[in-house]
């Protein structure tokens, strides 16, 4: 057997090497069927397995996990699902074939939410979880006995939130999925846990998927049957992966500084506040970009609510900078009742800031929220997604009203930085043009549209390279900006937490990045190796 390398996105970082164990399609399974009331009855079981299952999980679990899994536990008891269910078992149907079909029509309607729609598609992967679990239960197996007995790879088609959470954290060595993206509820778990995640791999062949892989989260890559040559390299690559992290461990609690001393500020991305839970704030110099999305996925939420949010952050943060990125909808961050519907290509269209001034009204109930908890530390207000010095005059002119606003009210404000996320090319071409406080560099989208290569594509995403030259060029063009203004230039796209990619930033001249909290040791000891001569490539010698 040759071996076989299948390439999809890379979600987080690291490489293993392990067993791989496929998730088991319970789907497939026979059972014997009996009168409606013993249907009915074998399916109340079924259901109370799975919500005291769930429960259980709950327990174990904080912030973002719990709050899927009380989701799922909510939809067991939802009686749109249940009584067309029951419905159908009186009218003579199997348990197994009621469940399934009203489940899978559920599905069917939450994944047509359109293409790119990934709160939907999260929405549609717990209801699979719930469709699984509850056969499983009918079919006399529980989710639970389907687990591998030592640290491996897991392979699926998809995985729902609450089956990775059932996963003994020692015994998921990565997870490869063939669909999925970076934005799911998985892949937003996985980052916060430092889990070496690769989604949208493709068709699974399905004859291969036993014996040891190769998985290159870093490059997005699972190598099946791996050659002799290519699990040496990957042995090399995770070696000098543990001694980096043997480093980051000790590096992780002291400020960082280049090999010659130069500081360099390593601060945190913040997509849920749960992930700072387990973060000690004395690992990093604040917070570098929080995802506000977090805050409209039940709705937009009111004034007050945000408030208390971002004064959270603020007593975490214990007098750093907290930097907050106003709502980023669109693109690969839909929000139902908020971006619009039918656009053709949602990445180009009406998203991020764009969104934000097409509704004023909802864009001045953040900033208000904003420029009330800057009164309670030091808050950085950031706008994603601008296009022109236009766009951020009009920023400036909306936070002018909602002060003056606030003023005649008689609410404690403070006066935050205003800066710009720099995503789109030709604003990183022009930076020096735009009257902001400070550059942030998205360096997803930066690379999407200077590539072309959407990024939840993986058939596109070995020519969406951080390295390719024209990217480089606008970086270091941002940064030129920087320093002819004066102001901060930091990254905050994936490219900050990827240890090798870090080195191009540093000789970019980049001196901030904020990183996904699992990475900060690990960059941290990247930025200190970077200039002494033995700068780590990770993942560059895995042969995957
Ligand atoms: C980016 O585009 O690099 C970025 C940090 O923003 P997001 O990934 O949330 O679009
Ligand atoms: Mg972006």
């Amino acid at each position: 057997m040759t071996e076989v390398t299948l390439q999809g996105i890379g979600v987080s970082s690291g490489v293993v090497l392990a067993p791989l164990f496929a998730l088991p399609d319970l789907t497939e399974a026979e059972r014997r069927t009996g009168a409606p009331a013993d249907e009915r009855a074998a399916l109340e079981s079924a259901l109370a397995a799975a919500q005291q299952a769930l429960e259980a999980l709950m327990l174990k679990e904080e912030g973002e996990a719990a709050d899927i899994l009380e989701f799922q536990v909510v939809l067991l008891e939802d009686e749109d699902i249940l009584a067309p269910v029951f419905a159908a078992i009186e009218a003579g149907a199997a348990a197994q074939e009621a469940w399934r079909e009203v489940l899978e029509r559920e599905i069917a309607e939450y994944a047509s939410g359109g293409p790119g729609d990934e709160v939907f598609a999260a929405r549609a992967s717990d209801l699979s979880d719930l469709r699984d679990r509850v056969l499983a239960g009918l079919y006399g197996r529980t989710a639970e006995a389907l687990l591998p007995r030592e640290p491996s790879i897991l392979i699926a088609r998809d995985l729902p939130p609450s089956r990775f959470l059932e996963f003994d954290a020692g015994l998921l060595a990565g997870v490869a999925l063939g669909e999925g993206s970076r934005t799911s509820h998985v892949s937003l778990l996985a980052r916060a846990r430092g889990l070496p995640l690769v989604v949208g791999l493709g068709d699974l062949p399905a004859g291969l998927l036993t014996g040891q892989a190769v998985l290159d989260a870093a490059r997005g890559r699972l190598v099946l049957d791996p050659s002799e040559d290519t699990l040496l390299r990957a042995r090399e690559s995770a070696g000098a992966q543990a001694v980096l992290d043997g480093k980051a461990a000790a590096l992780a609690a002291k400020p960082a500084a280049t090999a010659s001393g130069e500081p360099v500020a390593v601060m945190v991305n913040v997509d849920h506040p749960s992930i700072l839970e387990s973060l000690e704030v004395e690992t990093c110099d604040g917070v570098g970009l929080t995802r506000t999305e977090f805050l409209f996925q039940e709705g937009a939420p009111g004034e007050e609510e945000q408030l208390r949010s971002y004064g959270e952050l603020l007593r975490w943060a214990k007098g750093r900078p907290v930097t907050v990125r106003t709502l980023d909808a669109g693109g690969d961050k839909p929000i139902a009742g908020i971006t619009r519907d039918g656009e053709s290509n949602p990445f180009l269209g009406l998203r991020g800031l764009r969104l934000s001034l097409a509704d004023p009204a909802l864009f001045k109930v953040q900033l208000r929220a904003l420029l009330r908890a800057a009164a309670e530390g030091p808050l950085k207000i950031m706008v994603p997604m601008v296009t022109e010095p236009a766009e951020i005059a009009r920023v400036r002119a909306l936070l002018d009203e909602a002060s003056a606003e606030l003023e005649v009210e008689g609410l404690a404000q403070g006066k935050p930085a205003l800066g710009m996320m720099v995503e789109v090319p030709v604003a990183a071409l022009a930076a020096e043009q735009f009257d902001v406080d400070f550059y942030s560099i998205g360096t997803n989208d930066l690379v999407q549209y200077a590539t072309a290569c959407a990024r939840d594509n993986g058939a596109v995403a070995p020519l969406a390279r951080t390295d390719n030259p024209g990217v480089l060029k606008l970086i270091e063009a941002v940064v030129a900006a920087g320093r002819a203004r004066g102001v901060e230039v930091s990254v905050c796209g994936d490219m900050a937490s990827d240890p090798a990619d870090a080195r191009l930033l540093l000789a970019a001249g980049v001196r901030s990045l904020s990183v996904a909290a699992a990475e900060i040791g690990r960059i941290k000891a990247a930025v200190a190796a970077f200039g002494s001569g033995e700068e780590v490539e990770e993942g560059a010698e895995s042969g995957a």
